[in-house]
């Protein structure tokens, strides 16, 4: 016998689509369908049912194998690690809860560790801009009910955040505006000739790395003024055609991703999009909004800034809370050698960080807390397999919109397994003692 639980947050990406159906057994130890996921969704679902996972802690041997140990030894390894090191590194936390993520920066306030999320190589950059000149934005629920004209700047929503046209930004039927693309004006910018791209009303192929020159032109072309004939590879009479089908709309929104904050400019491009964003303001109603990946990146800045007052790149080794993205963040700190442990939870640096950067990984004391084995916990002394936030275990997210959502648990982890904070509850509680605070 099946029970079907409804209303279902997908924990994949900043979209968290929370109209998700998911048929568990009655005994709920199951889960045997996902429906309205998209597939990357529904694989993270399915996943959590994989014969071959991992569900104890593993300690690396010398000769490279693996000795299974309990979760109260890998805590106290975990705790060891972390109160000995001078200068420990504790990065992730995208991909968790909130409230892991605040027990978490407790630990790393107790042993002064850097404190980093994986905003450190995707939308940092916009953090530091919306920093310098603030940022004009809105709900998705605003977007799919009230937006006419949507751009997307250096993002590929068909591929990353599959649903996020059809939920929110082209194909819903919003209350002010009519069902589908007709109701609506679609503009992306992209060098490539991506899937979203082929979808667009207009395409502008923009020169790599001269976003910022665009964004300018864009607001040259508001104004009317003079521009030269071909601006970053785009002809001065297309970007005069995109500023008056911005101008002309009810509602825009400009919706941007890596494309544009990890290229040539970085944070003065969004500081340019903002204050374009800013300017349509002049004709029409605009908003703006970072397209965020990981489910959960968004909470994570939102816990480090309640807690110490800056969304990422927190460096606590002095006592206090310092902020120098470039300086204190992590690619920079392993790069330099500084940190002597490393603590990975809610991310994967082995899959995306520079190679330099993984083996100064490999060499270091380290732990990765991972549901699944990872290139992270393939070069990590000790792997810590923990329960599938938002699938074995509910807990608060952030969407990409800055609306905080409770997930729900849909199945029972496996027997025995702790979630992501419960571990860190016993590793908090024993540096704790051993840096005689308990
Ligand atoms: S779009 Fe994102 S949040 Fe929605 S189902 Fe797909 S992966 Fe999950």
């Amino acid at each position: 016998m099946t029970k079907t639980v409804t209303d279902v947050v997908c924990p994949f990406c900043g979209t968290l689509c929370d109209d998700l159906e998911v048929v568990v057994s009655d005994d709920g130890k199951q889960l045997t369908e996902v429906y309205n996921a998209c597939v990357i969704g529904t694989e993270k679902f399915l996943h959590s049912q994989a014969k071959d996972r991992v569900t104890r802690p593993r300690l690396r041997q010398e000769d490279g194998s693996w000795k299974e140990i309990s979760y109260d030894d890998a805590a106290e390894y975990t705790a060891q690690m972390l109160a000995k090191a001078k200068k420990p590194l504790m990065y992730g936390w995208s991909s968790t809860n909130c409230e892991a993520q605040s027990v978490g920066h407790e630990i790393a306030e107790m042993v002064g560790a850097c404190v980093d999320n994986t905003a450190a190589v995707c939308h940092g950059t916009t953090l530091i801009a919306v920093q310098d000149i603030g940022i004009p934005s809105c709900t998705l629920g605003e977007i799919k009910n009230r937006a006419d004209r949507i751009l997307f700047w250096g993002c590929n929503p068909a591929h990353a955040h599959p649903r996020h046209m059809s939920r929110y930004s082209i194909y819903p039927r919003g209350f002010f505006t009519g069902k589908g693309q007709k109701s609506r004006k679609m503009i992306v910018v992209d060098p490539r000739v991506t899937d979203t791209a082929k979808l667009a009303d207009v395409h502008l192929q923009v020169e790599q790395g001269r976003d910022y020159e665009l964004l300018n032109a864009i607001r040259v072309a508001l104004n009317n003024e003079w521009l030269p004939d071909v601006v970053a590879g785009i002809p001065a009479q297309k970007i005069r055609e995109v500023a008056d089908i911005c101008k002309s709309g009810r509602f825009g929104i400009i919706f941007f991703g890596m494309g544009v904050t990890q290229t040539l400019s970085k944070n003065h491009n969004i500081d340019e999009a903002i204050a374009l964003t800013k300017h349509l303001n002049e004709f029409t109603k605009f908003s703006i909004m970072p397209m965020r990946g990981h489910y959960n990146v968004t909470g994570s800045g939102e816990v480090l800034a309640w807690q110490f007052g800056f969304p990422y790149s927190v460096d606590l080794s002095r006592g206090f809370a310092r902020y120098n993205p470039g300086d204190t963040s992590t690619i920079d700190l392993l790069a330099r050698g500084e940190v002597d442990a490393m603590f990975t939870l809610g991310s994967d640096p082995g899959a995306h960080f520079p190679i330099s950067c993984v083996k100064q990984i490999a060499k270091l004391p380290s732990v990765c807390i991972d549901p699944h084995q990872t290139p992270t916990s393939g070069v990590s002394k000790l792997h810590v397999p923990v329960a599938f936030c938002g699938v074995e275990v509910g807990g608060n997210a952030y969407r990409m919109d800055n609306v905080p959502i409770d997930m729900r648990k849909v199945v029972d982890p496996p027997a025995g397994m702790l979630t992501d904070e419960e571990f860190l509850i016993k590793v908090r509680d024993r540096v704790k003692q051993l840096k005689g605070a308990a």
